[in-house]
Parts: structure tokens; C-alpha cells; sequence
């Protein structure tokens, strides 16, 4: 009986291991290893997904692509390290204040991207202020907590609001990202929404 206890207890966590390193892989395949936001791998594979349910339920769909503003001259001043640490932070702020539907991703080295279900414009816009506000207002410590960083970000927004008939996942992200673009060249710090890109 101890025998057969022993190879069953042996058995037991063997396959608990094998569990657990598919659960870490799988894991890693979808998250970013700097931030634990979603990969754009995640994002490609699950975007259309939630752009198609919002077309069948006829809910809104909202897109916000975020970038950090003069990111190069942090890396540049402070470090390579200082710099992921800068990525680190607003990924956290970002995480803390998007919903649990929300789909939150690194989409770039210092993009990221939140796709919002159920979100109508005007919802949006509040989200994305109160985030660039919250960046804008509250300095990153850095060093140990003897130095700190003032940063801001810059947000294109866009929805299936503002859609055209043939719209798609791949317009929504383009026309978010062409109000990031307004954003940038109007000054940054800054919330633009795709209609008025
Ligand atoms: P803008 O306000 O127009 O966005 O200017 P920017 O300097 O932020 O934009 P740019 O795209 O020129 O610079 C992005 C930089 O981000 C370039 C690259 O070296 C750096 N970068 C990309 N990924 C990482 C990363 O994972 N860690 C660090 N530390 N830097 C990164
Ligand atoms: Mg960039
Ligand atoms: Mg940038």
C-alpha cells in the first residue's frame, strides 16, 4: 500500500508540474513580459472578436491608443532601466483604470492600446482624461524614491460610433491612431477624439 501511495503522490505532482508550466507558457504567449498587460499578439487575436459583438448587439464599441509624450528623451537622460520603468508605472496606472471587459495591451514599446466594450463616446472621453489627468498630475519616483519624473501622454480616440457601413477592427485602430497623431502635433498632453482628428 505504501508503495502504490508513493507512486500515485509521485504521479500526482508530476502532472501538477506539467500543469502548471503549460498554464505559465500559455500565459506568457499572451501577456508582455515588462508590463503583464496583453500582447499584440492577444490584441489581433481577440479585437475583431469584440468588434463584431458590438455589431451584432448594436453596443458601442471604443478604441483608445495611448503613447507616452518625448519618451526618447527619457531613455536618453536617464537610462534604458529609468525607461522601463516609466513604461511599468503608466502600464499600472492604466490597469487601474480601465474595467475588467476592457482589453488593456502593449501595442508598441511605449503605445499601448485599451479596447473598451459598451463604451460610448462621451464614456470614452471621460476614461481617457481622467487617465491622461492621472499620468499628467502624479510624478513617477524613480531611483529609489529620490528622484521623480514628470510625464505625460498623448490619446487618440475612436468608435463604432463614428464608423463608416464597411467599418472594421483594422479602421478602428487607424482612426485611433490618427487622432493620437492630432494629438501629437497639437501640442501633446492631450485627449483627441477620431471625429475631430
Ligand atoms: P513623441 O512625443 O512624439 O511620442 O516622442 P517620443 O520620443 O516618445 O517618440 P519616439 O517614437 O521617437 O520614441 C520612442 C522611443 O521608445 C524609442 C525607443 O528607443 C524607446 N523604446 C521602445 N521600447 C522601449 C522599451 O521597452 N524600453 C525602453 N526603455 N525604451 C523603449
Ligand atoms: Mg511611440
Ligand atoms: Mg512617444
Amino acid at each position: 500500500l505504501t508503495a502504490r501511495v508513493t507512486t500515485q503522490l509521485r504521479r500526482k505532482r508530476y502532472i501538477d508540474r506539467l500543469r502548471s508550466t503549460f498554464e505559465a507558457s500559455l500565459e506568457m504567449a499572451v501577456t508582455d513580459q515588462l508590463t503583464g498587460l496583453y500582447n499584440r499578439r492577444y490584441l489581433a487575436s481577440h479585437l475583431s472578436a469584440m468588434f463584431d459583438r458590438a455589431f451584432w448587439t448594436g453596443r458601442q464599441l471604443a478604441l483608445m491608443i495611448l503613447d507616452i509624450d518625448y519618451f526618447k528623451r527619457i531613455n536618453d537622460t536617464h537610462g534604458h532601466d529609468i525607461g522601463d520603468k516609466v513604461i511599468q508605472e503608466i502600464a499600472e496606472r492604466i490597469k487601474n483604470s480601465v474595467r475588467g471587459i476592457d482589453l488593456a495591451c502593449r501595442y508598441g514599446g511605449e503605445e499601448f492600446l485599451v479596447a473598451m466594450p459598451d463604451t460610448d463616446k462621451t464614456f470614452a472621453n471621460i476614461v481617457a482624461e481622467r487617465l491622461r489627468n492621472e499620468i499628467a498630475q502624479h510624478k513617477i519616483s524613480i531611483n529609489g524614491g529620490r528622484d521623480e519624473l514628470s510625464v505625460t501622454v498623448s490619446i487618440g480616440l475612436s468608435s463604432t460610433e463614428e464608423g463608416p457601413k464597411d467599418d472594421s477592427a483594422q479602421k478602428l485602430i487607424k482612426r485611433a491612431d490618427e487622432a493620437l497623431y492630432a494629438a501629437k502635433t497639437g501640442g501633446r498632453n492631450r485627449v483627441i477624439n477620431s471625429a475631430a482628428a
